[in-house]
């Protein structure tokens, strides 16, 4: 990808930011106003007092400043106000603030305040991952219809399955995921199997299928991701906002999970805050691996393995066969 269509996508992906922090939002403040009446009324008043001081302040001209003055102290007085009574509902006083991913340029990519508008780190990093990994990762433009089932083998592999019918449920499986997104029944998708069972298509689908749903996902190969994990380790420069990001994102893929190198008590410290953050926040995080669980043990720790065998987040699809790059 160019760094022109590179920007072309950023630019996308923080408009969609955007709307979708509006939309969450709007739904925040119609689940408050319906909830707590006494706040309804502080945003009330909140909301019409720019329209009212305005008037205040064009029927009183001399006086217009110190009606400002008057609205902004008022103003603040609301906001904690209202604040003060989300927290003492127990919704938590930022309840009804704008979440942001990146809190130097609020989800928009630029730095407000410069002229000519700057990046913001976090997209120029957007735009770098979009230049390189994207490009080159397997699968890149993958999707459910180019399945060709006719090229599994149609031969028993468990209990009475056939390969071309486990795929076929697994593909399914997956194809559910995306069109049910993000209302998944679990957040959490792991494909796992022998290599060329078709995992890497798989996710390749996924993430096309996402975007064709208007969502961006973070994708990375165990081997990228494992750059991440030390550079945070070794406090690298930005590492700690890149880390952040794959905490943060709403949905994260990695292809190929234990395939990388592991540094013991290094990218097994920061897996596992990586994994128990997303799982604590319930994002969408999809794994492939060649690793069966007991080897995930012995490769990682029981840490690593235990947080990623817990049912209530994953769900579990286990390719099985011949690899489909012989067949
Ligand atoms: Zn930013």
């Amino acid at each position: 990808m160019t760094r022109a269509e590179a920007i072309a996508r950023a630019n996308e992906y923080y408009a969609r930011r955007q709307s979708e922090i509006n939309d969450e939002l709007s739904r925040r403040e119609r689940e408050i106003r319906d909830a707590l009446p006494e706040v309804r009324q502080l945003m009330d008043e909140r909301a019409e007092l720019p329209v009212k001081s305005m008037r205040l302040a064009m029927a009183d001209r001399p006086n217009a400043a110190a009606v400002a003055a008057e609205m902004r102290r008022r103003g603040l007085e609301l906001n904690a106000a209202i604040r003060k009574a989300l927290a003492e509902k127990g919704y938590g006083e930022d309840y009804l603030s704008p979440r942001y991913e990146c809190a130097a340029c609020r989800d928009t990519g630029y730095l407000s305040g410069q002229v000519p508008a700057r990046m913001c780190a976090c997209m120029e990093r957007r735009i770098s991952a979009l230049m390189s990994e994207r490009g080159q990762e397997g699968a890149f433009g993958a999707s459910f219809h180019m399945f060709d089932e006719s090229r599994v083998p149609d031969e028993p592999v468990l209990e009475g399955l056939t390969q071309r019918a486990l795929t076929v449920r697994i593909r399914q499986a997956c194809e559910d995921y995306v069109n049910s997104y993000p209302g998944t029944i679990l957040p959490g998708l792991i494909l796992s199997g022998q290599p060329g069972l078709g995992k890497t298509f798989l996710m390749g689908c996924i993430r096309t299928g996402l975007e064709e749903k208007g969502v961006c996902a973070v994708s990375l190969g165990s081997y990228k991701l494992l750059q991440r994990l030390r550079a945070v380790h070794f406090h690298e420069e930005g590492a700690e906002e890149a880390f952040d990001e794959l905490i943060r994102c709403p949905v994260l893929l990695i292809d190929d999970l234990g395939s990388e190198p592991v540094l013991k008590n290094v990218s097994e410290e920061y897996l596992c805050v990586l994994l128990d953050e997303r799982m604590r926040a319930g994002r969408h995080t999809v794994i492939t691996t060649n690793l069966t669980p007991p080897q995930m043990k012995e490769i990682y720790s029981e840490r690593v393995a235990s947080r990623l065998s817990d049912v209530r987040f994953w769900d579990h699809l286990r390719l099985l066969g011949k690899d489909l790059r012989r067949t």
